[in-house]
């Protein structure tokens, strides 16, 4: 292994965010994820939440760990087997029974959680998704016309992000209106938490049309130069490649390669083209994009 390749992934396992994600997990384990939309409940902003997980051994274990907390919290829980797998609901009040023969399935979900009505509306009218989690955000990026923090939706599977309904667009007021209230609440219950938000999606991120994955950047950007200490991002690549419906073979090396040169600089100079990283202002490698792929900086404030 070579020298930079060495530096270069030591960088980017050690980042405050892959530390403070760990934190979390080990602490809530698969709730993690959730803690925001768990506090959201809590405070009356959304009735219910929902887990899919896999049928496996341990599957017993997790569902003992999840009925043990909701006991302990008062909430409610509900698991249905259905197509070989677990849901898991969870909720403030009782629910009423599922009809999951429903064609209308997904939209009694999203009623049931009390997402905005106008994305259940879009959620469940675009079938083309091969996977919503990660081919919606193409779509989120152009579409949308304004980027507030509290929709930055590069950090999903974090307990950093603030909502799990998939929204209409990154300037949907209802959404915002919804993640603003929460994360009063969290500024109120959890301050290390609120601060842990604010801080890894108040940033600079980088989209490179691969998996839907953001790099996110702790820095800045002046005059077209993006200058940052560390960068982090949410997903793990290769266990999500297979489910993008727009990416070739090839874009996975271009992931890694774009990740190992931005952890070995400190500089990333903004081009449509080609991204040239910089470290102490020396050029360590410029990366052209490929015409298919659509790369974008977008600044959440
Ligand atoms: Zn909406």
């Amino acid at each position: 292994m070579s020298r930079v390749r060495a530096r270069a992934s030591t960088r980017v396992r050690t980042s405050a965010f892959d530390r403070a994600k760990t934190e979390y997990h080990k602490r809530y384990k698969l709730l993690a994820p959730y803690v925001p939309e768990l506090i959201a409940m809590k405070a009356g902003l959304r009735s219910a939440i929902q887990m899919t997980l896999p049928m496996e051994q341990s599957f017993k274990q997790k569902l003992g760990m999840l009925r043990e907390f909701c006991i302990k919290v008062g909430f409610f829980l509900d698991h249905y087997e259905i197509n070989s797998e677990n849901k898991i609901l969870i909720s403030g009040k009782n629910l009423k029974d599922i009809d999951w023969e429903d064609k209308n399935l997904e939209y009694q979900m999203g009623e049931l959680c009390a997402y905005p009505e106008c994305c259940i509306e879009k959620f469940v009218t675009h079938k083309e998704w091969t996977h919503p989690l990660i081919n919606n955000v193409r779509d989120l990026l152009t579409k949308s016309e304004s980027f507030s923090f509290v929709m930055n939706p590069f950090l999903r599977t974090s307990p950093f992000h603030l909502y799990k309904h998939f929204p209409c667009g990154l300037d949907c007021e209802k959404s915002i209106l919804f993640t603003k209230e929460l994360l009063e609440v969290i500024k109120q219950e959890n301050p290390g938490l609120h601060g842990d938000i604010v801080r890894f999606n108040q940033a600079p991120a980088l989209f490179l049309d691969i998996c839907g994955i953001g790099i996110m950047f702790l820095g800045e950007i002046k005059d077209g130069r993006l200058t940052y200490s560390n960068l982090y991002y949410d997903y793990d690549p290769s266990s999500i490649f297979q489910l993008s419906s727009v990416n070739h073979t090839s874009d996975k090396k271009l992931f890694s390669d774009v990740i190992e040169a931005g952890a070995s600089a400190d500089e990333l100079i903004l081009d449509d083209k080609r991204l040239t990283f910089q470290a102490a202002g020396r050029k360590v490698k410029s990366i052209a994009s490929p015409k298919r792929l659509s790369w974008r900086v977008v600044d959440f404030r």
